[in-house]
Parts: structure tokens; C-alpha cells; sequence
């Protein structure tokens, strides 16, 4: 009599392809002594196992429990089957299939160490060869064209493989069964470097020759994982500042590459949890604190107290950073506000007049990515740019959400499209006034809208009806078009993040968002659930004189509130920000105020933010980028500037109704005589975050004792502030709130689609 055969079907969902998955079964069902076959599909992994009934329930067990280390399974769904009497297990040709699309592209993941050890082993034949990569590792969303995770559907399909990596692509036992980037220097991509020009400089090894470049001082275009770097010496000042005069950028910081952890503790301070960041899987660059002694040039990173570090991801990184650099500037590889440049001619074109030599190869890019950027706060990881790494993979949702495409806000686009319980928000796209990113931003809902068979039903977007994603979004037809105020979608996003869907008191703090008054808002605090929300309290109106203007230069903004503070008398203040203007210039601009000439009315936090560094003499003149003058008040306050001080704070008025402005006059009067007392920098930084946060934490309290919600969300680009965020997080916590804040979705304009399409699911009847 023939022992008893019992027989599974499983269907399995999440990042399972191109992780490793099929050899991981097929090892598991051989260590189960099970017969049957495993194969791609369209939703997945599709997984028959035959054989004793107690080695398959164990099989199902172990499966649920473990699986390869880039694998995450969401769902797994498992039929009675009668047995078909399998003679051996195997790993079936991938099956296209009709059905819907429902299974998920895993992010890029830097070099694991398996193959970091082959390519430093002389005796194995990818010695040095800057392409390695196997099923644990290496390129994935950035070379993905379609589903299945299959190499005639990423940039690896015009690279046939030799022999021997076909061998070990077949193999279920090797370390690259299946690995679709699979390579070698017989039959993979090569690296070669060149003049400006596009000319090929013959030589032996193109990395070394690089490296030499940048030791003498030259900039050196490299293609990497998600598009071009620029690069030079960090250390090396001339070629620093050389970098700077060629990309038109002042003092934006540039983020570095160090070679190991050993160096970055030369320059910088790397905490625990920094350290984890940085050598997670998703190598993103983590802003640590400078050593205030260190070998880097000023011009890295001036006026600010941090570095933004990042290690090798790519094999071709190590090998470069192998020449023995402190660091090397590793900036964007970009025209002024284009986005990163993918390919070799674009790259020519775009950075010929920037970069000395190109560092480039023959793997195409399919997919842009930015490096992503984090900072570690308040004892969590803050995503703050979320791209390289970290996207495409799903958030989950807390609840069966219809497809909708959300279209994001305007500046740090990103999308997000739904489906299910998954939420794929896009990786970083940019500003959308440029025509570069916009195409971008297309092109990035057609390639998402493909990858995960996506029909969209709704289309969110924000209130702005001149944003480029709004009009987007209303050219859509055949769709319901939902408008979604911004700062509900930031406080939406971060409940979303959070898996809360209850009311909740959202504190949203930027720079600009459209109101449902027309105003631009960006100091509020909204009493909101998914659906709907109410603007219970905002900072009091100010004129932003010359609009966009005030944005700009920070000293136009402060005359905007002097001018609320202390009328027509502004302009006689003994203040660097009026000083450094001429009469007629203040006579326009106060004129501009009266008549009320071009000069729109704002809530924003982060304009007060401006405001105060100006009246502050932190930062006087225009800014290069927005939040600089912000970020220059933030460190100011120093490393741990202790804010729990209630007597530190300035004067300040509860909002007398539910629908209140907050008066913010006293505190830049109070602000004035800091100044003219001569108070420091230091002193009037601490002051106007603990007044912030005493005054939000009371208007909260206020909040609480009316309508009994103690759920808080912190949200807006101002809380990427880690001043600001700790000190608020801790003060609310102290007063028995539950705090919900960002981790990895960002805080700013990013995050912003994912609560539009949120907030767009739970508005559908
Ligand atoms: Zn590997
Ligand atoms: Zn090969
Ligand atoms: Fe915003």
C-alpha cells in the first residue's frame, strides 16, 4: 500500500520576485522531502507541494515564518489540492498569465557581502568587477521595465548571459539562481571613463584612472544605481568650491561617501541607530553631526551643523573608494533644478560643462532614483527624502482602499497610487515647475500605473488650482476628481502612516498651502479625521509682500510682520534686516503692505520661521533654498537646547475661539528688544521654539477639554525640524497625548500623496 500523499496549492503575495524566492522553496520542499513546483505568476508565487501530510503542513509553517532577507510577504492563500503525482520538485517557467498584476517590485538594495568577499577574492572570476550581484543584491526597481521580474523586462535584456552565469542562473543551489542582473566581465556591463567630450580614454582600469582624476582635483561624473553623481575630493577645497561655481550652488549642503564607518567617524559623530541607517540595506544618506574638528572643506556643508553621509551601495563605489579618500562629495547628478540625468548622451549633454570626466557604463537605468535622505530623531528614523532604496515598496494600509492615483503637491513631488491594502508611494520626483521633473512625474505614473496594473477610478489632488499636478489630474478624464486641502492631506498622511483613522488634533507646520479661503496657510491645527477636518486655530494672518518674493528673501517677510507689530514705525528699527535695505526699497515694500499690492496673506510656520532668523540677524539677505533660513534658526539653538523651560518663552495669547488666529505680535515685539538687548542667537532660537511649543501644547490641551481628542499628529516640512520635533513630541507625551509622527514618509511636501489618496478613499460614498 502506497504511504497517504496530501497536496497544497499556494498562492503567494508581497516582494517575492526577483528576492530569491523560487530557490528558497525549492530548498525548503527538498528539506521537507516534498515533491511539486513553484513558479512566477502574475499576482506572485504560485507554490504546489505534495507528498506526507505532516511534512507538508510543516512546509507551510516554516514558509509563513521564514524567507530570503529582501523577500516580504503580505499574503498567502493556500487551496486543498488532489495530488498529481510530481516524480521531483521544480521551478517552472514564469507564467505571464492574464490576470491582474498583483505582486510588487523590490527597491535596490546595496551589495551584500557575500559578493563584496568574491570581489575582493583575486581567485574568482568577478574579481574587481564593479557589476557583481546576485539574488540577495544588487539593481532592481531602477532596471525594471515590466512585471514579472524576469530579465527580458529590465535593462539586463541586451546583456546575454556566458556560459557560466547561465549555469548558475539555472542552478536552484547557487547564490544567483534566478538573479535577473546576473553578470561577469565576459558577458556584463562594463565600466569605461572619458574626457567631457564623450571621448573614451583607452585604459586598463577605468576606476583607477577616476580615482587619480579626483585625487588631483578634477570632477568626475559617475553613473550610478538611480541616475549620475558629481563628484569630487571632499577634502581637496579647490575642487569643492570648483563644484559649486560649476553647479550654481552656493551653500546647499553636498551629501558625501565615505569608504567605511571608520571614516565617517573621522568627521562626524555616528550614533548607534545612525550607524544601523547606514549600513542598512537601503544606504541612504543619514545626516549625522560634524566632529567640529575634521579634514572635509567648510564648502561641503557650510553653516550647518551636519554632514549628510552616505557608504558604498554599489560594487562600483567600493572599488572607488577603495583609492583612499577621506570623502568624496557625492551631489546629484544635475542641471540647476532639472532632475538626475540616467543616461550617457543626456549626461554629456547636461553635465559636460560641469564635470571633467565621465565614470560611466553600459547598464541602462530604466528607472530614476535619487539617493534617499534620513535623519535619525526622537528615537526613530525620519525619512525626509524617500526614493533610492526605499521606494517602490507598498505601505501598508489599514483598510481595503479603491485604486486612485494621487497626484502630490507641487514642490518635493512625489505620487501615490492605491490598490488593496498597498499604498505605492513614487519615489522623489522634484518641483514640478520644471518641465524635466514634470516629465518625470508622468512618466513615473504611466511606469507605475503598468507595473502594478493599476486602473485608477479617482484622481486626488491638491486645492491649488495652478499646481502642475493639479492640472494634471483635472486633464484626467473618465475619472472622479477629488480636491484635498494640504494640510489635511499632510495630517491624513502621517494618520496613514500611523494606521489611525480616529479624529485626531493634526499641528501641520510648512511653508505654503492652499486654504479653502484662498489664503496660504502653513501654521494650523486642524481637528480631522480621513474625511474631513475642521481649522480649529492658525497663526494670524501677515502680508507676504511681493509673494513668491518674501519667500525668497526672508528680510521681506520679517517687514511683513514688523509692519503688523509696530505699524509704519518699522521701518525706523534698529534691525540688520531694514538696516540692509535702502530707504526707497522699505518705502515700497511698506507701501506694497498698506495698499495691499501684491502682498497675498499667509498662516505659514514656516515664513515665521524666516521671519524670526531675519529680525534675528541668523541669516540676512536671500536664501538659496527654501527652509535655509529655518534650518540656520534650528541650529542656533544648538545640540541640546534643553527647551522644556515654560519661563524661556515669549509672550503669547491662546486663540479666544474655536476657529481662532493666534496673535503672534507680542512675540516678535519681544523678539525686537532680544535683539536690542543684545540677547544671542542661541538665546533667541531656544526662546521662539519653546514658545512655539508651550503655546501649540496649551491649544491642544484647549482642544482636549472641549471635544475630549488626545490623539495628536505632527506633520508639515517644519517638522523636520529636530529641535522642534522632539521638544513638541516630548511636551505633548509629558501631558498624556498620543503622539503620532513620521517615519518613512516624509514629513514634507513629499508625504503629501499619500494623504490625498487617503483622504480621497475616505471621502467615497
Ligand atoms: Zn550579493
Ligand atoms: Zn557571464
Ligand atoms: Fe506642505
Amino acid at each position: 500500500m502506497s504511504p497517504v500523499v496530501s497536496a497544497r496549492k499556494l498562492d503567494i503575495k508581497g516582494i517575492v520576485q526577483g528576492v530569491g524566492f523560487r530557490p528558497y522553496i525549492y530548498q525548503l520542499a527538498a528539506a521537507h522531502d516534498l515533491k511539486g513546483s513553484v513558479v512566477n505568476t502574475g499576482f506572485g508565487v504560485r507554490v504546489h507541494v505534495e507528498g506526507r501530510p505532516e511534512k507538508v503542513a510543516g512546509f507551510c509553517r516554516a514558509m509563513a515564518t521564514h524567507g530570503p532577507p529582501m523577500a516580504r510577504i503580505t499574503e498567502i492563500t493556500e487551496h486543498q489540492s488532489p495530488p498529481a503525482g510530481f516524480s521531483d520538485f521544480t521551478i517552472g517557467q514564469t507564467d505571464r498569465g492574464t490576470a491582474s498584476v498583483n505582486t510588487f517590485v523590490c527597491p535596490d538594495t546595496a551589495v551584500c557581502a557575500d559578493c563584496l568577499r568574491e570581489m575582493h577574492d583575486p581567485r574568482d572570476r568577478r574579481y574587481r568587477y564593479p557589476f557583481i550581484n546576485c539574488t540577495n543584491c544588487g539593481p532592481r526597481y531602477t532596471i525594471v521595465y515590466d512585471l514579472p521580474y524576469d530579465r527580458p523586462y529590465t535593462t539586463m535584456k541586451h546583456f546575454e548571459m556566458c556560459d557560466q552565469c547561465r549555469a548558475e542562473y539555472h542552478d536552484p543551489s547557487s547564490r544567483r539562481f534566478h538573479a535577473q542582473p546576473n553578470a561577469c566581465p565576459v558577458c556584463g556591463p562594463g565600466a569605461v571613463v572619458c574626457h567631457s567630450t564623450g571621448q573614451k580614454i583607452p585604459c586598463t582600469d577605468p576606476i583607477a584612472h577616476a580615482a587619480d582624476q579626483l585625487k588631483a582635483g578634477a570632477i568626475v561624473a559617475i553613473k550610478g544605481l538611480g541616475g549620475f553623481h558629481l563628484a569630487a575630493d571632499a577634502a581637496n577645497c579647490k575642487a569643492v568650491a570648483g563644484l559649486r561655481r560649476k553647479k550654481g550652488r552656493a551653500e546647499k549642503p553636498f551629501a558625501v561617501m565615505a569608504s567605511g564607518l571608520e571614516q565617517v567617524r573621522t568627521f562626524a559623530r555616528v550614533s548607534p541607530e545612525e550607524q544601523d541607517l547606514l549600513t542598512s540595506s537601503q544606504r541612504p544618506i543619514v545626516l549625522v553631526e560634524k566632529k567640529a574638528s575634521n579634514f572635509l572643506c567648510d564648502a561641503v556643508a557650510p553653516d550647518n551643523p551636519c554632514f549628510g553621509v552616505m557608504l558604498p551601495y554599489t560594487p562600483l563605489h567600493h572599488l572607488l573608494l577603495e583609492h583612499g579618500f577621506a570623502a568624496l562629495v557625492m551631489t546629484s547628478g544635475n542641471a540647476a533644478k532639472e532632475p538626475i540625468v540616467t543616461d550617457n548622451e543626456g549626461a554629456f549633454f547636461a553635465l559636460g560643462g560641469i564635470a571633467d570626466y565621465f565614470l560611466i557604463h553600459d547598464r541602462d537605468i530604466c528607472v530614476r532614483a535619487d539617493d534617499s535622505i534620513v535623519r535619525h530623531v526622537a528615537g526613530t528614523q525620519r525619512v525626509i527624502r524617500r526614493s533610492r532604496g526605499y521606494a517602490p515598496a507598498p505601505l501598508a494600509l489599514n483598510f481595503r482602499c479603491p485604486q486612485i492615483l494621487a497626484c502630490g503637491a507641487e514642490l518635493k513631488n512625489t505620487v501615490c497610487l492605491t490598490k488593496d491594502e498597498n499604498a505605492f508611494l513614487s519615489q522623489h520626483i522634484g518641483d514640478l515647475e520644471n518641465p524635466g521633473a514634470f516629465d518625470f512625474f508622468r512618466s513615473t505614473i504611466d511606469h507605475l500605473r503598468g507595473l502594478f496594473d493599476i486602473t485608477p477610478e479617482v484622481v486626488a489632488h491638491d486645492m491649488h488650482p495652478d499646481y502642475m499636478s493639479t492640472r494634471y489630474a483635472l486633464a484626467q478624464s473618465a475619472v472622479k476628481h477629488v480636491a484635498v486641502q494640504h494640510h489635511h492631506a499632510h495630517v491624513v498622511s502621517c494618520m496613514a502612516e500611523n494606521r489611525i483613522s480616529d479624529t485626531v488634533i493634526g499641528l501641520a507646520f510648512d511653508g505654503t498651502g492652499y486654504g479653502t479661503d484662498g489664503r496660504i496657510w502653513g501654521g494650523e491645527v486642524l481637528v480631522a479625521d480621513a474625511a474631513a477636518f475642521v481649522r480649529a486655530a492658525h497663526l494670524q494672518y501677515v502680508p507676504m509682500p511681493g509673494g513668491n518674493a518674501a519667500v525668497a528673501d526672508p528680510r521681506r517677510m520679517a517687514a511683513g510682520w514688523l509692519h503688523q507689530a509696530f505699524g509704519n514705525q518699522w521701518v525706523d528699527l534698529d534691525l540688520e534686516c531694514v538696516r540692509s535695505r535702502d530707504p526707497e526699497e522699505l518705502a515700497v515694500i511698506s507701501r506694497m503692505i498698506e495698499k495691499q499690492i501684491n502682498s497675498p496673506l499667509t498662516s505659514s510656520m514656516g515664513r515665521l520661521f524666516d521671519t524670526v532668523a531675519a529680525i534675528a540677524g541668523i541669516h540676512s539677505g536671500p536664501v538659496e533654498f527654501e527652509g535655509q533660513a529655518a534650518m540656520k534658526l534650528e541650529a542656533a539653538a544648538g545640540a541640546n537646547p534643553g527647551l522644556l523651560d515654560q519661563k524661556a518663552c515669549y509672550p503669547y495669547d491662546l486663540p479666544a475661539d474655536t476657529h481662532g488666529a493666534i496673535e503672534i505680535r507680542p512675540l516678535i515685539r519681544a523678539v525686537v528688544d532680544d535683539v536690542q538687548a543684545g540677547r544671542s542667537a542661541a538665546e533667541i532660537s531656544r526662546r521662539f521654539h519653546s514658545t512655539l511649543v508651550y503655546l501649540f501644547s496649551r491649544i491642544c490641551d484647549q482642544i482636549r477639554a472641549r471635544q475630549g481628542i488626545s490623539r495628536v499628529v505632527l506633520t508639515g516640512g517644519v517638522f523636520q525640524n529636530a529641535c522642534l520635533l522632539s521638544a513638541m513630541a516630548g511636551r505633548l507625551t509629558a501631558m498624556d497625548f498620543s503622539v503620532y509622527t513620521h517615519g518613512l514618509v516624509p514629513a514634507n511636501d513629499g508625504g503629501i500623496s499619500l494623504g490625498q489618496a487617503v483622504a480621497a478613499a475616505a471621502g467615497m460614498p
